[in-house]
This record gives structure tokens, C-alpha cells and sequence, in this order.
């Protein structure tokens, strides 16, 4: 039997801007029902991967293979960019982001804000994405705030609001970047929890963040990138328990 390809695969990516390189020949890879984390000092490259994973930025060297399925490019270097624009689509449709700022429509409620993307995109019946649209916000703990706006909401509930939006997509794997990063400690925890949930549910998802704690929960495997550069990498209790380089180290007694 043939192990099934990992949902989302990156190998030896390199990515520059301009004369910035960002990416210096990076290997990450998401197996279905893991969790891999990413996390290093700001500025380390980690937004910048997550955004080549799902397609949302260009790269110069390198591959993308998504459910075993590379990434064609077109053009080469500084001019490569995907060169097959349904595979982009279903790429991207399939790794759902979720972003530290929420990013959801100000003038649309928040089932419509859920229902977007499945009716728009996916073309799914309206009645029934409204269906699992409601189910997804009463997983995500707000079904009562299905007809409120954006505004109306606290951060946490946003934030929760945004994940109900990426599963709605019902896609192979969550790619969340800085999910707690805008939100007061005390509304932490409540997208912490739902974070630690799909976890347990078994979702492949890559999750960078700065929350220790939660990596070390929720993580198989957890990387750590340093100046565009896996430094370290290994399972959770490894990394956080035995960091052997210096660097890492370093990161992690800073964050105390
Ligand atoms: P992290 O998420 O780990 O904080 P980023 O991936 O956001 O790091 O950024 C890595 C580096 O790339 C930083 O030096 C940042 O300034 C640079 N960078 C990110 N996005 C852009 C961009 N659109 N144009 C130019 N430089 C960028
Ligand atoms: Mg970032």
C-alpha cells in the first residue's frame, strides 16, 4: 500500500523580493489530520511560506505539490507564477486562510460572511451552504450572532467568525497565520479552544503563531525558521523540551 501524499508539500522554496531573499530553500510538509507549526522571531519568512503554500505569492525555485499534485509554473525566477489558473483555484480553495485580522466584509453579516465564498466560488446550493454555514458558527460557539455585522462583535468572536468562514469552504487542510496575535488575553483562549478542537478532530492544518503554549498543544510537528531558513525542527515535546540549537534556544528563553 501507498502512503497517501501529505495535503500540502513545499520543497526547497525560494522566494525573493527584489534583492530581499526571504525563503532560502525550505521543506515543510502537511500530512492529512496533522498539525504542523510554525514559529520564529518576526520577519523569519513565516508569513511569506504560508502564502507561497496556498499560492497567494509567486516563488523563484522550488515546489509546490498539493495532494501530490505539483504546481505547474510558467515563466522562470523573478517571472515564475502559477501557470495553470484552475489548479491556483482549487489550491486555494482547498487551504483555507485565516488571517490575524480576521478580514471579514464590514457590510455583510455574519452568516453572509460564511456564505460568501461556497455560494460565489464554489457555486454550492445557497440553501444548503446556509445549512452547514450555521452548523459551522454553532461549532465555533456563535451560532447566536449568525445575523450580527462584523462591528458588533468582540475580536475573539471575529476571529471565531473568520474560522466558521474557512471551514465552510470544506477544505483539505486550515492554514491559520497569527490567529491570536490581534486579541486581548482574555479572548485568547476562546479561539485558542476552537483551534485545540479541530486539532483533536483531526484536521491537517499549518498554524503560525507566537503562542507557545498552544504549538506545543496542538502541534505533530513544529519548525522553526530562522532568516528564511529551517534552523530546527522536530516533534513538539523536542523542540520546546530539548532545543538544541542555540537560536532556538535563544527564541524561546526571549519569549519567557
Ligand atoms: P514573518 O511572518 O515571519 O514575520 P514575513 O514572511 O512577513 O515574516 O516577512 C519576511 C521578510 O520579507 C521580512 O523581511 C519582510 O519585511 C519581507 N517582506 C514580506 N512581505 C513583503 C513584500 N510584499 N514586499 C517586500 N518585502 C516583504
Ligand atoms: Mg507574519
Amino acid at each position: 500500500m501507498t502512503a497517501e501524499p501529505p495535503v500540502i508539500e513545499i520543497r526547497d522554496l525560494h522566494k525573493s523580493y527584489g534583492s530581499l531573499e526571504v525563503l532560502k530553500g525550505v521543506d515543510i510538509a502537511a500530512p492529512k489530520g496533522h498539525v504542523v507549526s510554525l514559529i520564529g522571531s518576526s520577519g523569519s519568512g513565516k508569513s511569506t511560506l504560508l502564502r507561497c503554500a496556498n499560492l497567494l505569492e509567486d516563488s523563484q525555485q522550488g515546489d509546490v505539490i498539493f495532494c501530490g499534485e505539483p504546481v505547474t509554473w510558467k515563466g522562470t525566477g523573478a517571472h515564475r507564477h502559477p501557470g495553470d489558473r484552475k489548479q491556483m483555484i482549487r489550491i486555494r480553495t482547498n487551504l483555507s486562510m485565516v488571517f490575524q485580522q480576521f478580514n471579514l466584509w464590514a457590510h455583510m453579516t455574519i452568516l453572509q460572511n460564511v456564505m460568501e465564498a461556497p455560494v460565489t466560488v464554489l457555486k454550492r446550493d445557497r440553501t444548503e451552504v446556509e445549512r452547514t454555514a450555521r452548523a459551522y458558527l454553532d461549532k465555533v460557539g456563535i451560532g447566536d450572532k449568525a445575523d450580527a455585522f462584523p462591528a458588533q462583535l468582540s475580536g475573539g468572536q471575529q476571529q471565531r467568525a473568520a474560522i466558521a468562514r474557512a471551514l465552510a469552504m470544506e477544505p483539505k487542510a486550515l492554514l491559520f497565520d497569527e490567529p491570536t496575535s490581534a486579541l486581548d488575553p482574555e479572548l485568547e483562549q476562546e479561539v485558542v479552544r476552537v483551534i485545540k478542537a479541530l486539532a483533536e478532530e483531526g484536521r491537517t492544518m499549518v498554524l503560525v503563531t507566537h503562542d507557545m503554549n498552544m504549538a506545543r498543544d496542538v502541534s505533530d510537528h513544529v519548525v522553526f525558521l530562522h532568516q528564511g531558513r529551517i534552523e530546527e525542527e522536530g516533534p513538539p515535546d523536542e523542540v520546546f523540551g530539548n532545543p538544541r540549537s542555540e537560536r532556538l534556544r535563544g527564541f524561546l528563553n526571549a519569549g519567557q
